[in-house]
Parts: structure tokens; sequence; C-alpha cells
């Protein structure tokens, strides 16, 4: 049995709207999600006993049964009655606790992989049905591509690409905590989006469209309990980027950028003053 590797690549929110905070805790949602090319690779290599081991270049994620990756693992073989033990390594690029669904995307890699290692004749409705038990951002990573996520984010209609532009990454050294944030929401002061208006600007390549609609209602949260965030938004606005918002719950804020010539303006501008940041310029896969 030959080892397999899957891309597990990052996503941003192009909207994240609250609707209200349902009877279980979670808020209703309405986001729409894209994938981006910054990605994490997952190799499962089959093992001799029945243990999941993980291992990563990566050292400040959990390497026991709190990752995400092990825990979709140990579900994928509970569900499918599968007793022998696999070896994960997540060659980690996606900054941790940023709000780049990196762990959530490291799960559905991990889903995949077994799929594929150990031959199960399964769906990708199913996969994502199995991973929507773990973490409301999983569904969404099993298909990638770009989709409207509703319920808790875990029902995914999958919508057309939005055009092709940059996309400038830039996340503080802190962590921020996706539960915190949420927790911290008044569900009923929260500005709503025009979400039906930005599934027709995708529809129609309508890049401004696109650009005028971006929103997130978590991000005055994570303004207020993280200024940095914030500054880090006004510079990429002061620099001249197309669109400017926080991914997420945060603290990465991204910006879309069409033009090239832009880019290495923006990118000079940050090298001159957001330099202690992590900044990753990529393209949308969507
Ligand atoms: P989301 O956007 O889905 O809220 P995130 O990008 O904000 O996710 P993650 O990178 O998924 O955050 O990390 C959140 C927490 O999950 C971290 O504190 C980390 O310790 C834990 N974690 C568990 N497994 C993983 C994994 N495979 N990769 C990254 N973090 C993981």
């Amino acid at each position: 049995m030959a080892m397999v590797t899957i891309k597990a690549p990052a996503k941003i929110n192009l909207a994240l709207d609250t609707l209200y905070k349902r009877d279980d805790n979670y808020h209703e949602v309405e986001m729409i999600m894209t994938t981006v090319d910054l990605a994490d690779y997952i190799t499962v290599t089959p093992r001799n006993d029945d243990k999941i081991v993980i291992q990563s270049n990566e050292f400040t994620i959990p390497l026991n049964e709190k990752n995400l990756a092990y825990q979709a693992a140990e579900l994928f073989r509970k569900h499918f009655n599968i007793k022998q033990g696999v070896e994960i390594y997540i060659k980690k690029k996606i900054p941790v606790a940023a709000g780049l669904a990196g762990g959530s995307s490291n799960a559905a890699a991990t889903l995949k992989a077994l799929r594929e290692l150990f031959k199960v004749d399964c769906t990708m409705d199913e996969l994502a049905e199995l991973g929507a038990r773990l973490g409301s951002d999983i569904p969404f990573c099993v298909y990638g591509g770009t989709a409207l996520a509703t319920g808790r984010g875990e029902i995914i209609h999958p919508i057309p690409s939005p055009p092709k532009c940059w996309v400038i990454l830039i996340k503080p050294r802190i962590g921020v905590s996706t539960k915190e944030i949420y927790e911290a929401l008044n569900a009923n002061e929260v500005q709503h989006l025009d979400i039906k208006g930005m599934l027709d600007c995708i529809e129609l390549q309508d890049y401004q469209g696109i650009c005028n609609r971006l929103g997130n209602s978590l991000e005055s949260v994570t303004f207020e309990r993280y200024p940095v965030v914030e500054e880090i938004k006004n510079k990429l606005i002061q620099f001249g980027a197309d669109a400017v918002l926080m991914s997420g719950s945060g603290p990465t804020v991204f910006a879309l950028v069409r033009k090239e010539y832009k880019l290495r303006r923006i990118i000079n501008s940050i090298n001159g003053c957001l330099r202690e940041h992590e900044v990753y310029a990529v393209r949308l896969i969507g």
C-alpha cells in the first residue's frame, strides 16, 4: 500500500454574515468562501500496527488526538471499520489560528487521503458529512472551490469561481480563537450583508461589484480585542488595495488586487512598514 499525498489549501471568506444565535448555541451564518493558493500537504502512510501517528514541520500544532487530522483519521477508521494504523505527515505552510481554516483543511485532506489509501468506495458528500461532525468549516474544505455556506457553515452550495486576482494575506503574530470571537458577538447588532448581490456579482464575474460587497460580521468584534488587525486593514486600504477584509474570525487580513504593478507597489509599502507580520501574496484558486 503506497503513501498518498493530498493538497490542503487555505480559504478566505469574501462574505461572512451571522444571522442569529441558534438554540444549540451555534450562529446561523451565510458565508461565501473561496480557496487560495497557500496550502499544507497531508501525506498518509500505512503502519504495521493500529496507531494514528501525527508528525509535522510545525511545532506549534498538537501532535496528539487534539489535532483535527488525527480526529478525522479516527472517525474515518471507525466509520469504515478499518483497523490498520496510519502515519499522517502535515507539511504546514498555512499560519495557525489565523482565520484561514488550516486545521479544517488538514482534516478534509486527511479524509480524502484515507479514502484513496484504503480504496474506500464513498462519495464526497459522505466525506463532507463525516467532516461536519468534527467542525463546521470541514465540509467546505472537502469540496474546495468556491461556495455559499449556510447553516452553521456546514451546508455547502457550490458557486462559480470569482474572477482571478492576487490576494495579499497579512497575519499579525497573534492567534485568535474562533470560539472567543463568536461568544463576544452580539448577533442583534450585526449590519447584514448583501449576500444575494455578492452571488450575482460572482456569477457575472463583476470584480468591482465583488470588491464593493466584501463584508464580515466578526470584524468589529476582533478589531475591538486586537486593534492591530484594524491597523493592518487601514494600512492596506491606504496602500491602494482594491478591497480589504479580515478573514473568518481573524487575525489574518486579506487584500484583493487585480493589477500586477499595483501588487508590487503594495508589497513595497508593506515591506516598509508592516514587516513584523507574516505576509503572503497568493492567487485565488476558487
Ligand atoms: P478556522 O478559520 O476554521 O476557524 P483557523 O484558521 O482560525 O480555523 P486553525 O489553524 O485551524 O485556525 O487552528 C485553530 C486551533 O486548532 C489551533 O489552536 C491549533 O492548535 C488547533 N489545531 C488542531 N489541529 C490542527 C491542524 N492540523 N492545523 C492547525 N491547527 C490545528
